[in-house]
């Protein structure tokens, strides 16, 4: 695609990064048709397409307005275009870029202001999303089911080995997770200690900068980064083999930091070498299991509906690891009809765009129930909280149905 940019930013290599994604893009339109919000909307500017123009415009110096901004915070940035675009445009990165120079031209203001700022400060802070967890446990009768339902579940199994092993691995313990599902990592220690890993623990959890990246706050973010560096920096001695991320909105992000602080020089290399250390649990579970697999006979009579998270499969580009590594425990894996579309929880999407991820997720309940599962498991703590409310079933990490097998 043809762009010519603006003199103000043409100097600022940030600018220059997105000239070269828009000129990547040759117009074919394929991604519409795996866009969850140009099929609901049908609409060319709810496309990624579409989307492109959009930032092309301001990269441009045009004007833009509060439509250019309607159809830019329309985007989940589920990345489900850059799986399908014969092409490689890097779309989500151009499009933060898009928001972030919106936000700077046309500052946003009154609910819509207040409520990023609201998630902004609440959801990063391990601290005060502990302190409000602890609040609002004793009133969960009380409290309307959007909040009571996102509340740690009573009774889920929080113990963890206390042995050393000799190889040790460190976990990211995250903001949200550690607060709202405690229980996926405590049993990420459990499985992990069966093949003879320990997990270091993080001593003060945080973000790992994902919510403010995307809300447009980089620079908040990129400092949230940097936090995170300087505290994990210290904890990886020689013996830490690798960093390991249970909810993979968290691992993209971390996978991400090489380039994120590629141009600064107090990080740069540090935020590469973490980069190449982290790993979704199904990455490290998968090469353990390569090693030893389990008992061929090995039967659960459990079905399972795996949803796969965009940020698993489009971020990350793992498909398929996990419904193999149950495969192999003896779960019944069912088919799942659209398993590339995202279930509409997108970070900060469901609070933000409550009508289009409601209309995401009750076509994805649909699809993951069709076939009578026990159980949905998922490898994101967002699209777990988002789809428990509304699920017939349990919705469960699937790291929880690996700890309940024996042997
Ligand atoms: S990131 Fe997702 S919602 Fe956004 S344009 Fe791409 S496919 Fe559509
Ligand atoms: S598929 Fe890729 S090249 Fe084609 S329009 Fe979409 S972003 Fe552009």
């Amino acid at each position: 695609m043809e762009i010519h940019l603006d003199k103000k930013i043409a100097g600022e290599a940030w600018a220059q990064d997105a000239e070269s994604i828009v000129r990547k893009c040759v117009h074919c339109g394929f991604c519409n048709a795996t866009c969850p919000t140009y099929q609901l909307l049908g609409h060319e500017s709810d496309g990624p397409r579409g989307r492109i123009y959009l930032v092309t415009q301001l990269l441009e110096g045009q004007p833009a307005d509060e439509t250019t901004r309607a159809h830019l915070d329309r985007c989940l940035l589920c990345r489900a275009c850059e799986t399908t675009c014969p092409s490689g445009v890097a779309y989500g990165r151009l499009l933060e870029t898009g928001r972030h120079m919106l936000d700077q031209q046309l500052p946003r203001t009154g609910l819509d202001y207040l409520k990023r700022k609201i998630m902004t400060t609440l959801t990063p802070n391990h601290l005060l999303m502990q302190a409000g967890v602890n609040l609002a446990r004793p009133l969960r009768r009380l409290l309307p089911p959007e909040i009571s339902s996102q509340l740690p579940i009573a009774g889920k199994r929080l113990t963890r080995p206390e042995g050393t092993r000799a190889r040790k691995m460190l976990l990211l313990e995250g903001c949200a997770q550690s607060s709202l599902t405690p229980e996926t990592n405590a049993a990420a220690a459990r499985v992990l200690d069966r093949f003879g890993i320990q997990l270091v623990r993080e001593k003060n959890p945080g973000c790992c900068g994902a919510v403010r990246l995307h809300t447009s706050e980089r620079v908040k973010g990129l400092r949230d980064i940097k936090q995170r560096i300087d505290t994990w920096w210290p904890m990886l001695g020689n013996d830490v083999e690798a960093i390991i991320s249970t909810a993979s909105g968290c691992g993209v992000t971390v996978k991400d930091y090489g380039d994120l602080l590629e141009d600064d020089p107090g990080y740069a290399s540090k935020a590469r070498h973490i980069a190449g250390m982290v790993m979704d649990i199904s990455e490290v579970i998968g090469r353990e299991v390569a090693k030893s697999p389990p008992a061929p006979e090995l039967r659960q009579n459990i079905k399972v509906a795996f949803h796969s998270p965009c940020t698993l499969q489009h971020g990350q580009k793992i498909t398929g690891q996990v419904e193999n590594l149950l495969r192999q425990f003896g779960f019944k894996l069912l088919p799942v009809a659209n398993a590339h579309l995202c279930c509409g929880s997108a970070g900060t999407y469901s609070i933000l765009q409550p009508d289009l991820s409601g209309q995401l997720k009750a076509d994805k309940l649909e699809k993951l129930q069709m076939h009578e599962p026990d159980v949905i498991a998922t490898a994101n703590v967002g699209c777990q909280l988002h789809l428990r409310k509304d699920s017939n079933v349990p919705v469960l990490h699937w790291i929880e149905l690996l700890d309940t097998v024996k042997g």
